[in-house]
């Protein structure tokens, strides 16, 4: 399999666009004619610039409107596309792409189009050069993917081919099923897009919201299918709008771009074996079945604060490293890290972010065939040396930079905190052991990000692991909307909420700014019974935020809740939802530092959501506690 990626997906000027698809190891590009016109160089200098990155032109998209057209409209067509054609032959590329008429003045007519493509061919024969045809979703007369192949059969010359693009066909929900029966011989180019659902006009919806596969909600993986039963091994191209990531950065958004087409191919060769271009090559998606541990960097001094913190959430001084300034804190199946060494990873991030996580460790069947899969979807590999009595624990980088450790039970792995911590009995500092206040695991973990890096993490999540994405929700800061979505593990042994911060005033967004990057912005922990852990936690200190008595009132009218439940609920600071399911409960801390906090919900019957509902008050709730910007801390 070849992949190209067009000029126009991508921001930057074309040095930079050339350097970005080169380095994430695109072997080609489509020429977006906009992005041609609009370099100070000649087409020869474009197409040298073009090979001495590595890189081959799959396609030039130089002009529309080309069939079924009156004179003198016709005449200018042709003349137009010989004028094309020696630009095409400057630039060093073979394949024209014309897509489907939309002017008013194409007159239809099947023949006619299969006409002048006919024409058309031969005079790109003469050159060595080819075109493809392509059914734009809003063509005035051709919008459907099987009218430009009749068109293309009854051309039926060796140089007109079709060219197909998932987003034409899956947005017109075009049967994809019917590609199964087009000579592959015949496709000479396929383009791929996703898109988000979004009820709007074709053309808009194309122009601005198109997205990587996978990134979306349309059938991509099916669209591959079909194509792929049809023995066709050529290049798949990247075609995508989106007004996102042209303001973007080139060269993270072409990463998602390959890291995109290497799992659609993963997933068409899972799903059609025998007729997949070749086998899977690496582990298929990592199913996770819990989260390990949360680890945070800090100075000795915060290193105190915070874990005054887990103390009055109950937790309890675990172990000790055995070689460095690390301890583990520990309830339940939770467990926390403090990592305050003065070198080594923790001590960068520290440096750059201040007190933050900055390690997850996930539990999974197989740690290094999770590394595997990883690498080969173009996560960077993480290592440091290990220390005296460390195990080598494998891991990857984030997408924000953090680290990720994968534990698993098939080695000695399995044993990490018996091997590489020392067991510390009582909490001298808290004069005994602290009380546990019935926290059993980690519910999720909250990452903040901007707005516009949320696909990219998204799709490294869903891409490396056995996870989905929940659909996109809306959550009302009193500063702006911060936008959140859930990554989800089937049995939802891992939760994960991405929130997109789109302005720096809202909560997500000042995090993002006075943490310098996208960083856990919340832990959540599950109890079996909040009411009791409240209690607990108010016995050991714990502060919680407090919450306006006026929502009461609301819950209880809104919900029909029995007056003393309220009363209840009003005297811990626990918020309410429910949903078809069941009900949720949950409780915050204050923030910490730049707006870290911890949660804790009880899940009834199987409730699915995160208390979206309730976000608005807890936010506001925070905004009041948030020392002013510029203010010290203290
Ligand atoms: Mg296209
Ligand atoms: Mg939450």
């Amino acid at each position: 399999m070849k992949t190209s990626i067009a000029t126009v997906s991508i921001s930057g000027d074309f040095q930079e666009k050339l350097a970005s698809i080169a380095a994430a190891g695109f072997d080609g590009l489509e020429i977006f004619e906009n992005d041609f016109l609009a370099y100070d160089g000649g087409p020869r200098e474009v197409g040298r610039m073009i090979r001495d990155a590595g890189l081959e032109i799959t396609l030039f998209q130089p002009f529309r409107d080309f069939e079924g057209m009156p004179e003198p409209h016709r005449s200018r067509a042709f003349d137009r596309a010989e004028r094309k054609f020696d630009v095409m032959q400057e630039l060093g590329t073979d394949l024209m792409l014309i897509c489907s008429n939309t002017s008013q003045a194409a007159l239809g007519g099947i023949d006619r189009a299969a006409d002048d493509l006919a024409e058309l061919g031969e005079r790109a024969a003469r050159r060595g050069l080819r075109v493809g045809f392509e059914a734009l979703a809003w063509g005035r007369h051709v919008n459907d993917h099987r009218d430009a192949w009749e068109i293309v059969r009854r051309a039926d010359h060796a140089s007109i081919g079709l060219i197909l693009d998932s987003f034409h066909t899956l947005a017109r929900k075009t049967d994809v099923n019917t590609i199964r029966s087009i000579p592959c011989d015949k496709i000479f180019i396929v383009q791929l897009a996703d898109a988000p659902l979004i009820d709007m006009d074709l053309l808009y919806w194309s122009r601005h919201f198109r997205n990587m596969p996978g990134q979306g909600d349309l059938d991509v993986v099916g669209f591959m299918r079909a194509v792929a039963a049809t023995g066709y091994d050529g290049v798949l191209s990247l075609e995508i709008f989106n007004d996102q990531f042209r303001g973007g950065s080139p060269k993270s958004i072409s990463i998602d771009g390959r890291r995109s087409l290497i799992t659609l191919m993963d997933e068409v060769a899972r799903a059609e074996p025998e007729i997949a271009i070749a086998p899977p090559a690496m582990p298929d998606r990592i199913s996770v079945s819990g989260i390990e541990f949360v680890e945070f960097t800090a100075d000795e001094r915060e290193a105190g604060d915070l874990a005054g913190l887990f103390r009055s959430l109950g937790f309890a001084r675990a172990g000790r490293h055995v070689s460095k300034d690390v301890e583990v804190w520990r309830q339940g199946a939770i467990n926390l890290v403090i990592n305050t060494e003065k070198e080594g990873f923790a001590h960068s991030a520290y440096l750059m972010h201040g007190t933050s996580v900055c390690d997850i460790g996930l539990k999974v069947e197989d740690a290094t065939a999770t590394v595997s899969r990883a690498r080969a979807l173009l996560a960077d590999p993480f290592e440091q040396p290990a220390g005296p009595g460390e195990l080598k624990i494998p891991a990857i980088r984030g997408v924000g930079g953090g680290v990720m450790h994968f534990i698993d039970d098939k080695t000695e792995l399995a044993q990490v905190w018996e091997i590489e911590f020392e067991p510390v009995t009582g909490d001298p500092a808290s004069g005994g052991k602290p009380q546990g206040v019935g926290l059993t695991r980690i519910d999720h973990l909250a990452q903040t990000m901007n707005y516009e890096e949320m696909l990219t993490w998204m799709l490294f999540y869903t891409a490396i692991f056995d996870t989905a994405k929940a659909p996109m929700v809306d959550v009302i800061d009193p500063a702006g909307v911060v936008r959140s979505q859930a990554i989800e593990s089937p049995d939802m042994a891992l939760r994960l909420t991405l929130n997109g911060a789109e302005n720096r005033r809202t909560l997500a967004g000042r995090f993002v700014a006075e943490s310098f990057g996208s960083s856990v912005q919340h832990i959540a922990f599950q109890t079996a019974d909040i009411l009791a852990t409240a209690e607990a936690l108010a016995g050991n200190g714990f502060q919680a935020l407090e919450i306006p008595a006026n929502y009461y009132g609301d819950v209880e009218a809104r919900f029909g809740l029995d007056p003393d439940f309220v009363a209840s609920l009003k005297a811990c600071n626990i918020l309410y939802d429910r949903d078809d399911r069941g009900e949720f409960l949950q409780l915050y801390s204050r923030t910490y530092g730049d707006g870290f906090f911890f949660e804790v919900v009880e899940r009834r019957d199987g409730y699915r959501g995160y208390g979206a509902a309730n976000a608005p008050f807890r936010i506001a709730a925070q905004h009041r506690l948030m020392r002013p910007k510029g203010m010290p801390k203290g």
